[in-house]
């Protein structure tokens, strides 16, 4: 038996800082099998539309196409991976499988049976944390068995705890033994020869392609970002501003974000958090507290990890501890359908809910606006329904950090302003976050034409403008779906109700108002959008 060890690539999709990595080349000579296994769920495969299969697909391509270079390939394979990689015990006798954590539940009984199965087979069985910064089970250890309720609790607790750890060193691949599969593999299962496109895996093209901007995934895409993002960070820090990305948000410019590269860990979360850290040092000879500005992001993507690692119910209201049950309604009619395809008739919302359809991609105050919409703002619908709709259609797309944004905008957790809904506005907030009514005409090509004044609320212009702009509405762009002032009204004596009744029952919620400017990246400008909810 030649023995060797398995790298199980599920996230981490990466060379760079990959503890797991390391644990497998400890042994360059030993046979080395760096594996992919489409087992319909990993890597958010189980509900995941065209985009963010392809961003997939594509960073496990930049993976093959890196281990070709030393004579190896990254093996792509269909199937149960405790089936694989007891079949391959039996060919050639692995002495160890290595992966990075996934430390949400979701993943768990895949997990435990290949835990199970490596005991069983006497095979080494390393699982590296490397997702996140801190391993979430010490920071609920280091909390007293529980996950901390709120963010201010996990910064306190992150602070004891001290500075993650820095990236691992690189790995050179040189000498390295890639293994090949056995022949009777490919008549045992699926296996590709080269990366499948979507449309291999049954996922096709559900929109009309009018994309702007084109997302490529692999971490050699992500590494190039990173050092262009760091570039727009050093001027931010020296300018002594730290959050380039939203005071005054570019909703029409190239994207600079990192969220779906440290998604799939095309980028390590610890390589970045350590290279802002360095810059900031450069900079200003000091250290980025971990609440402040970009660090204070990167660690709310750990606050809602941790809240969800004991938590199988996280995703859903029905059960959940931290969620609060709130009456929403069943949707009515058509509406939801018009919120998902982009017709809900207010443009700021209808223009966000094309972009996810066709890039996979939204601004987060734009996140923000149409979550609200669907929510506690305008339509009173559960955030279950856009929870789902997210997680298929956003590159980033993660299932805790989906959910606890879902539950923060919707006031079912993580919000005691239960009432909060005026700074949502549709009509307002559109217009203060894009004045110019470019992105609306981008993604809304009715309203090219309608004249800046109405673009956020057409439906106020007179006929002839309408008709000057070759958009009646009603024939050529829909009438509003509600009375979102009548919404808003009803919705907020709602909560005020429900603050009432709940008054009482602890449950998650911000610090502070600081907490939630910083939250809803409502610049200090917008203190007064706060104050008039
Ligand atoms: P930056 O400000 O540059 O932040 C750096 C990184 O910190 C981000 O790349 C991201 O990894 C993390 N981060 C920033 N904001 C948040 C946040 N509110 N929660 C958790 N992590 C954050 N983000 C996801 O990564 N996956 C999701 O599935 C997701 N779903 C969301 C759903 C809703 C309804 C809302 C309102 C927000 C959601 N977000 C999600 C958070 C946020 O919108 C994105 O992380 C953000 O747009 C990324 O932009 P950025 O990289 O420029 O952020
Ligand atoms: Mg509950």
């Amino acid at each position: 038996m030649a023995g060797g060890s398995v790298l199980w690539f599920r996230h981490g999709l990466r060379l760079h800082d990959n503890p797991s990595l390391n644990d497998a080349l400890e042994d360059k000579a030993a046979p080395f099998f760096p594996m992919f296994i489409f087992d319909g769920e990993t890597a958010g495969t189980k509900l995941v539309g065209y985009n963010r299969m392809r961003y997939l697909l594509e960073a496990l391509n930049d993976l093959d196409n890196q281990f070709r270079k030393y004579g190896g390939r990254l093996h792509m394979i269909k199937g149960k991976p405790d089936v694989v990689f007891k079949r391959l015990w039996k060919e050639f006798g692995i002495r160890k499988i290595c992966f990075e954590q996934d430390c949400e539940p979701i993943w768990r009984m895949r997990d435990e049976s290949v835990r199970g199965l490596c005991r069983e087979l006497g095979v080494a069985c390393r699982e590296s944390v490397s997702h996140t910064l801190w391993d979430p089970d010490t920071v609920i250890r280091a909390n007293g068995g529980i996950p901390p309720l709120t963010y201010q609790m996990f910064l306190h607790t992150v602070d004891i705890i001290g500075d993650p750890p820095r990236p691992v060193a690189d790995v050179d691949l040189s000498g390295v033994n890639f293994a090949a599969l056995p022949d009777n593999f490919y008549t045992a299962f699926t296996v590709f020869e080269k990366v499948p496109k979507p449309e291999d895996l049954g996922i096709f093209l559900e929109n009309e392609d009018i994309r702007m901007i084109r997302w490529v995934g692999g971490e050699t895409a992500a590494l190039n970002q990173m050092q262009k993002r760091l570039a727009v960070e050093y001027e931010t820090f020296r300018r002594g501003a730290y959050l380039p990305t939203h005071g005054s948000p570019d909703l029409l410019g190239p994207p600079i974000s990192l969220s779906p590269a440290l998604r799939f860990g095309c980028l390590s979360v610890r390589r970045f958090y350590w290279s802002l850290q360095d810059l900031f040092k450069q900079v200003h000879q000091g250290r980025l507290g971990s609440s402040q500005f970009i660090n204070g992001q990167l660690i709310w993507r750990e606050y809602f990890y941790t809240m969800s690692v004991n938590n199988p119910l996280y995703a859903q209201m029905s059960g959940n501890p931290i969620c609060l049950d709130i009456p929403w309604k069943e949707p009515e009619g058509d509406e939801l359908q018009r919120w998902k395809e982009g017709r809900t008739g207010f443009p700021f919302v209808d223009a966000a809910m094309r972009q996810l359809l066709t890039e996979g991609w939204l601004h987060h105050a734009v996140r923000n606006t149409v979550a609200s919409f669907l929510t506690r703002g305008t339509l009173w619908l559960s955030w279950e329904h856009g929870l789902q709709h997210f997680l298929k259609y956003l590159l980033d797309a993660d299932w805790s950090v989906c959910a606890g944004n879902w539950m923060w905008v919707s006031s079912s957790a993580f919000e005691a302003l239960l009432d909060s809904s005026e700074c949502v506005c549709p009509v307002r907030l559109g217009r203060r976050l894009e004045p110019t009514g470019h992105y609306v005409r981008r993604y809304v090509p009715e309203l090219a034409n309608m004249p800046v004044q109405y673009i956020y609320e057409p439906w106020s212009a007179p006929l002839h403008v309408q008709q000057k702009a070759k958009c009646v509405i009603g024939r050529d762009y829909p009438a509003p779906v509600v009375d979102h002032r009548a919404c808003e009204h009803r919705n907020r004596s709602a909560m005020q109700e429900l603050r009432r009744v709940l008054d009482k029952a602890p449950h998650c919620c911000p610090s502070s108002d600081d907490e939630i400017r910083q939250f809803m990246w409502l610049g200090d400008e917008s203190q007064h959008e706060l104050d008039t909810a």
